[in-house]
Formats: structure tokens, sequence, C-alpha cells
């Protein structure tokens, strides 16, 4: 077996691997088709050219060399789609029937012509392959698997730079025929068809990692994390906390009545106040602070580096008025009026893990809805909304209190 049958045997077990993803990725099917096709179609070519000199040269050379090239459009297109960049129907197409009427226009005799033509064709669709799909590749899995994924297609980009620049200087037969520069070709081929399809794949199991771990740690509705994705940051929170004694602080929030905005609004309207009510959380935070939707109209904002009763107590505050100010229309254009009951709380040197912090923010919210609701209440003091006073019930201070009971 010769390096062009390894090539040619290779591709179609990338081809059947693709038509398993296939089967399976529903929502990748059509850039795996196109993945697939790719695979086929090129190792036909390459099987093929590895028929050259015993088959007919309409068959080993014109429909090899035009498979190569539609191999490539596919690959092309795969990418594309994958990317959601949107391909570019009319360039294809023209692309894959003006290059194969010119294929066979050429025939098989004049090889200068015809390498020099596909190699043209080839390294355009490459360079124009990454020009396209480099910034949503970078947007979506960084520099380094861009750069991972843009160096086999700039390696066959460098060969048919090679290719053609020999079959335009004539040395053709030496490029199609046996010898050196045949054995580094074939090399780089398998490598980067190597490459390309492994990565391909990967990048495709990245994106169902991560479309998975969205799924798990996000809030479809509003965009925030959910319960599970703020309690694996609560527990990293903690264990930071514990270890470097770096304190943090969380508010936790409840919306009032919010089944009075759903029975009077209806369900939309319930799902319309809590997507502006994150909006407005996500908007007032620092960027280091993070903020789940914990179920139905609750919410927390957890804030590393800070203590509860100075900057926990400040962020709610400045939330509670930002919460006043946001507008929200209702179905008749009208303001829906929205508040909501604020608990906060920090890390306590007796606390066992983040739960008791979450549960001690919880109370704390609960007292302010005991309390008549639109409340900011430290946990430990009884309201601090300002204008309210503040009154201590167990540990904890408000600012500018000195924790005496009011
Ligand atoms: P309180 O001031 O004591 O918090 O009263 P409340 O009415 O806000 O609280 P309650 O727990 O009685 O009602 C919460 C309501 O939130 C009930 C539930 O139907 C509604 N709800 C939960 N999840 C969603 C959601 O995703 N969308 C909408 N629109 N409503 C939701
Ligand atoms: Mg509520
Ligand atoms: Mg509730």
């Amino acid at each position: 077996m010769n390096l062009p049958h390894l090539v040619g045997i290779q591709l179609f077990l990338y081809a059947v691997l693709w038509a398993l993803c296939a089967r399976i990725l529903v929502t990748e099917r059509r850039a795996v088709l196109h993945y697939l096709a790719y695979a086929a179609i090129s190792g036909v070519s390459i099987m093929l050219i590895s028929w050259r000199p015993l088959g007919p040269v309409w068959w080993t050379h014109t429909a090899a060399s035009a498979a190569g090239l539609l191999g490539l459009v596919a690959a092309r297109r795969g990418v594309e789609l994958f990317l959601q960049v949107r391909p570019r129907e009319l360039e294809h197409g023209l692309l894959a029937v003006v290059g194969t009427a010119c294929l066979v226009w050429i025939g098989p005799d004049d090889a200068s012509s015809r390498v020099g033509l596909v190699s043209a064709l080839s390294g355009a669709l490459m360079v124009g392959a990454v020009l396209s799909c480099w910034r949503a590749l970078r947007r979506e899995f960084g520099l380094r698997f861009s750069v991972m994924a843009a160096v086999p297609i700039v390696a066959m980009f460098v060969i048919n730079v090679v290719l053609g620049l020999r079959a335009w200087s004539g040395q053709t037969l030496v490029a199609e025929g046996s010898g050196m520069p045949q054995a580094v070709t074939w090399t780089v081929t398998l490598v980067s068809a190597a490459a390309f399809n492994f990565l391909f794949l990967f990048l495709l199991g990245l994106r169902m990692h991560q479309s998975l771990h969205r799924l798990a740690t996000q809030d479809p509705l509003t965009g925030l994390l959910n319960r599970r994705g703020m309690q694996t940051l609560l527990q990293s929170e903690w264990m930071r906390g514990k270890r470097y004694s770096a304190p943090f602080s969380v508010i936790s929030l409840d919306v009032d009545h919010f089944k009075r905005v759903n029975d009077e609004h209806g369900h939309d309207g319930g799902d319309r106040v809590l997507v502006a009510v994150a909006a407005m959380l996500r908007q007032h935070v620092r960027e280091t602070d993070r903020v789940a939707r914990m179920g139905g109209e609750e919410f927390l904002v957890l804030m590393p580096g800070t203590r509860a009763e100075v900057e926990g107590v400040a962020l709610a505050t400045r939330l509670r008025e930002a919460l006043s100010r946001t507008p929200i229309a209702a179905d008749t254009g009208a303001r829906i009026p929205v508040t909501a009951s604020w608990g906060v709380s920090g890390i306590l040197p007796q606390d066992q893990g983040a739960d008791d912090v979450l549960r001690r923010a919880d109370e704390a919210l609960y007292q302010g809805k005991r309390s008549g609701r639109d409340k900011v209440v430290l946990f430990g003091l009884q309201d601090i909304t300002p204008g309210h006073g503040a009154v201590r019930t167990e540990a904890g201070q408000a600012p500018g209190t000195g924790g005496d009971p009011a």
C-alpha cells in the first residue's frame, strides 16, 4: 500500500465518523453532512489519483481533480455552517460549476493547466475559509483553538501554492509522478487531513460540552446563572474565603406580591418583570459580582471580597432604588410597579458552609417581608432601608448605627 492509498482510506474512515456524528448530532447535522461530503468526495479523488497510471485518464486526472475541488468546497461550507458564518452560496456554486467545466474543457492531458487551475482555486478556497471564519472561530473558541484549526488549512494552502507554481513552471510531471516532492506532498496532505478532521470533531465536542454546561447552569428565561450554577460559585467562594480569610457577601431578593403581578398582567407580564429585574441587577453590579435566579421570582447577588455590612448593604440599597426606577411596561403601556425585599448577609467565623451564609440572607429577606416588604435587611438587623432606622436582633451591625438597638 502506498501513501495515496493511506490518505484515501483515512478520508473514508473520517466519512464514516461524520456519518455516525450526523445520526446523533441533530443540531449540527448540516455542517456535519458537509464534512461527510468533504471526506467522502476527497477520498474518491485521492483513490482515483492512486489509480494512475493504469486507469482511464478522464477518471484518474480530470475527475480526480474535479472531485478534489468539490471536496474542498464542501469542507469550506461545512466550516461556515458550523461557525454560523453565512455560506456564500453563489461563490461556492460558481466555483464548483465553473471549476468543473474548466477542468473538462482543459482535458486530462494538459497537466500544467489542470494542476495550476485546481491549485489556484483550492488555495483561494482555503484563504477564503480562514478569512471568513477567523472572527467567529476566535469569538467562540478563543485564539489557541483558532490557530490550531487554521494550521492544517494553511498547510494545505502552502501545498497548493507549491503545486501551482510547479505546474506553471512546467514541473507538473514531477509533482504528479513519484519521487521526493511527491512523498512530502502526500505526507503533508495526510497529516493536514487528520488535523482538520480531528480538530473540527474536537470543536464539535467542545461546543456540545459548553451547551450542556450552559443548560445545566443557566436560567433560560433571564440568561442569569441558575441555582445550581450559583451553588457551585458559592462553594468555591466559601473555600477561598476560609483559606485566605477573604470575606464575601450575598444579597437575596424576592419580588414582592409577584403572584399579584401574574394575576393582573398574565404569565407573560410576569415573565417580562423577571427579565427586567434580571437586566437591572446585571446592569448595576460590578464585573466581579455574580447574579443568579434561584427560582421563581427569587434572585441572589454574590459579591466576592466585600463585607455584608458595608458594600453588601450599600449595593442592596442602590439596587432597591434602581428597581423603583426600572420601567416595566404592561400590555396596556402603563408601568408595572415592582418592589422587592432584600436580605444581606456575609461569611461569619462560625459558619460551616456557604449554605449558612445563604440561610441568613433568606432569613433577613423574610424579616423584610414580615415587616412590610420593599425593605433592605442586613442579617442580624431589622430593616435598614434608608429612613426606616435599624434594629439589631442578632450578630451584625448596620453602617452608621453603631449597632445600637433602635
Ligand atoms: P411575596 O411578596 O410574599 O413574595 O408574595 P409573592 O406573590 O411574590 O410570592 P408567592 O410565592 O406567593 O408567589 C410567587 C409566584 O411566582 C407564584 C408563581 O406562579 C410565580 N412564578 C414562579 N415562577 C414563575 C415564572 O417563571 N414566571 C412567572 N410569570 N411566574 C412565576
Ligand atoms: Mg415574592
Ligand atoms: Mg418567592
